[in-house]
Order: C-alpha cells, then structure tokens, then sequence
C-alpha cells in the first residue's frame, strides 16, 4: 500500500468525505497534505495537536517521520486519543527537494492575503486557515499544541533545539511545556523576543496553542536521515496521539535556555561578516568580536557567554543577518 505521502507527492490528494478507520477513529483529508485524525466517538480526550513538517521541501528527516506517524495510525498501530492535524507543509518544494519554489514560506505567516501572491504566500494563507478550523472545532478547554518540525541547513553545535514564539502580552514562557520538550529529546530552548512570520507564532498567538518550530538535526534529501535520532520524539508524538500528555512540572537541570539579545541587521549591500556564513549555529561568540561591517559601521560582540545563531549574509537588506543570543538564568514572566 503507498503511503499519504506518497499519493500527495503524486498528486493524488482525493479531498473525500470523511471515513472511519477499523479502530473507529475518525480521518479526513483536509487539502493537499493535511490530513485530520479524531478519536471514535465517545472516547475521551484532552487535546487538540498539529504536527507539521516539510515547511522548508529540502528538510525530508522529519517528514519521513510524520509519514510514519500517519501510516501507524492508518495500520491501527497506534490508537488515535487526540484530535490530530499533520501536515506536510510546503508540497510543491517537497516534489522539488528544494527549501522553496519561490520564497521561504516560514517568513510568510500572519500576513494579509493578496491577489498576486505566489505558491508559497498561498499555501501558507491555506494552513492558517486549516489550524484555524481545527483548534475552533476543537473547542475551549482542552489543550493545544503546535509542532513545526524542521532540520537545519546550517551545521549546529547543539543538534535539536526549539524555538519558543514570543507569547502574547498576558501570557508568559512555560516551564511545562518547556519540560515536554524534554522528554521529546530536544534539551535546548531559544525563547523569541519579537514577533514573527513562522508557523509557530502564528498558532501560538491566533490559535492559543502552545506552540515551537523545532530543529531535529541537519536537511538532507529523503532516505539519507539515518544519522538523525528522533526515537523520543517519535515516541513523545505517539503518546500525545493516544492521549497521552504527560505533566511534568519541573524544567530539568540539564536544558538549556537561551534569549535573543539583539538581531544582527544587514542595512545595505555593503553587509560583509567578519565570520564565515556557514559558521555552526551556537558557536560561542568573544566580548569586543567585530562580527560585521556595514557601510563602514562595525558590529561588536559586547554579551558575555554570546552565541551566534541563523547566520545568513545572503539575506536581502532590510532583514537580519543573523542573532546574538546569551543564557536565560531565568524564565521571563
Ligand atoms: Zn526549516
């Protein structure tokens, strides 16, 4: 039998009537690469998840998993106790095995829609709209939870983090959720200081979900992932989808948390690093570094225990080159 996947990236995507597998539970393809799963009628459960991958096309590891994720719920391998959506997010780039057709589409949430948008902007105009749907008729009281999986196309000193989108005003940084993490083999959280375009600030402000885009490695084409291990984040996902969501109170000792102390912003043309672009994501970065020129201007490390992370020089000016970022003793609140 071939795989949702694999029928998507054919082209196949039959948008039917929603069925019920032998278990009871619920299915419907929403769209192109989103596929829905609700529990049988009277069973209980407490929340709403949306695992979402393949954003950027050329970050196959996580993909391959929630493939596999999809094909266990379909077998019946693994009993459905959550309203689930997957997501396979940029489908267009995934045929390619390219990050993107015409933009990056993590840059493209939480914007307004317009008549001459490209495949991207609408595609991701799409989504919203699908998560929107799916945490409303999930109703209040139960909780959400957003999962934007991705491999880096950098080298990183620290293999898995997450990115935690800047909550809402009234709302603060997690520790629990922080601590779910955790458990899912990612140890290391940068907590964003700004708003954002991505698909995890989006869910994380419009849906109410708690929500992280997520690094599980590095990007490389289907069928050569074996290097990355995501056993406790498979495991972790299978449990949330059969309602297991685990409480932990406590962040353990060994995570690490980070913040964003300043954006590094490439003004001009003239933008040249004193670093090398491809430098690793978490390389530490010495106080009094000149780590960039711009029109003359120099950019100096003035943070103890910096470190650098995105570094990209090749970004139109206007956007940021990159981010300097130092520990976080504590949780903001
Ligand atoms: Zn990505």
């Amino acid at each position: 039998m071939t795989s949702f996947l694999h029928e998507t990236l054919a082209g196949n995507t039959a948008i039917a009537l929603p069925y019920c597998l032998p278990s009871g539970a619920g299915v419907q393809v929403m769209d192109e690469g989103v596929i829905r799963f609700e529990p049988q009628e009277g069973v209980k459960h407490t929340c709403d998840v949306v695992i979402s991958c393949g954003v950027h096309g050329n970050e196959t590891a996580p993909v391959e998993l929630v493939e596999q994720l999809i094909e266990q719920v379909c077998a019946g391998a693994i009993k459905v106790r959550a309203r689930v959506l997957f997501i396979f997010g940029n489908v267009a780039a995934l045929r390619l095995g390219q990050r993107f057709v015409e933009e990056d589409m993590n840059r493209l949430f939480s914007r307004t829609p317009d008549v001459e948008d490209g495949v991207e902007k609408r595609r991701a105009a799409m989504l919203e709209m699908h998560v929107m749907r799916f945490f409303q008729a999930g109703g209040e009281g139960r909780s959400r939870l957003h999962y934007d999986l991705h491999t880096a196309i950098h080298g990183s000193l620290i293999e898995k983090f997450a990115i935690y989108p800047l909550p809402k005003p009234n709302k603060s940084f997690s520790a629990m959720e922080i601590a779910r993490l955790s458990l899912a083999g990612v140890d290391t959280v940068l907590l964003q200081s700004t708003t954002s375009s991505t698909f995890s600030f989006f869910t994380s402000r419009q849906c109410d979900a708690a929500s992280f885009t997520i690094e599980l490695g590095s990007a490389r084409p289907f069928g050569q992932n074996k290097g990355i291990d995501l056993s406790k984040m498979a495991a972790y996902l299978q449990g949330l989808i059969q309602g297991v969501l685990p409480e932990p109170e406590l962040v353990p000792a060994h995570v690490q948390i980070f913040r964003v102390s300043r954006e590094i912003p490439k003004k001009s043309t003239d933008f040249k690093f004193a670093i090398d672009g491809k430098t690793d994501n978490f390389t530490p970065l010495p106080v009094g570094m000149v780590l960039a020129v711009d029109q003359g201007e120099s950019f100096v490390v003035t943070e103890s225990d910096a470190r650098i992370i995105f570094p990209n020089p090749d970004v139109p000016p206007g956007q940021r080159a990159g981010l300097i970022i130092v520990p976080a003793h504590h949780l903001p609140t």
